[in-house]
């Protein structure tokens, strides 16, 4: 029981971002180390655990995902309210989907102030040749909001873990 005085730390993470933009694969890669090439329709639970030690800290991150309610404009703020970090995913080929990055921030400042650290990913960094999203305009919009910003691929297992581990970095810093 030595360990016993050290409290237990526990981080809630959403992930929010358009559809088919990778959210459920960088959870996947991140927590299990898969990844599939098809759109993954069916999740086997609202959220998944990671147990992670950062400079000797033992935390766990509650990763939730959605359930595709992002398709139908359903996803209110039960889902992310009491989160203490956002994932907010776009795909650098699809400038829509940056887009709908931006009106999760507002949204997400406006219900909660600045409590919340965000991190804004650029998924699918391995099709660079199809980018859409400039590299500056999406750094500069993520300083612009207070939000941290990051490359990722899913696929090709790049920016991952180091992404998660960032946030989780803030969350820390801020609790
Ligand atoms: P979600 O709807 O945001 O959860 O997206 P999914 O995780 O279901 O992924 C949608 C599609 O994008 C699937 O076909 C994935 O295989 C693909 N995908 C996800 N991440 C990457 C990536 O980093 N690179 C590429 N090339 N495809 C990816
Ligand atoms: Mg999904």
């Amino acid at each position: 029981m030595a360990n016993s005085s050290i409290a237990a730390v526990s981080f809630k993470v959403v992930l929010l971002g358009k559809g088919c933009v990778g959210k459920t694969s960088l959870v996947l890669r991140y927590v299990e180390d898969k990844f599939n090439g098809k759109h993954i329709t069916t999740i086997q639970a609202s959220f998944l655990n990671k147990k992670i030690n950062i400079d000797g800290q033992r935390l766990t991150l509650a990763i939730w995902d959605t359930a595709g309610q992002e398709k139908f404009h359903a996803l209110g703020p039960i889902y992310y309210r009491s989160a203490n970090g956002a994932v907010l995913v776009y795909d650098i080929t699809d400038v829509d989907s940056f887009q709908k990055v931006k009106t999760w921030v507002k949204e997400l400042r406006k219900m909660l102030g600045r409590d919340m650290c965000l991190a804004i990913v650029g998924n699918k960094m391995d099709l660079e040749e199809e980018r859409q999203v400039p590299v500056e305009e999406a750094e500069e919009y993520a300083s612009k909001v207070g939000a941290t910003h990051w490359f990722t691929s899913a696929k090709l297992n790049q920016g991952v873990e180091e992404m998660f581990v960032g946030l989780a970095r803030d969350m820390l810093a801020k609790n």
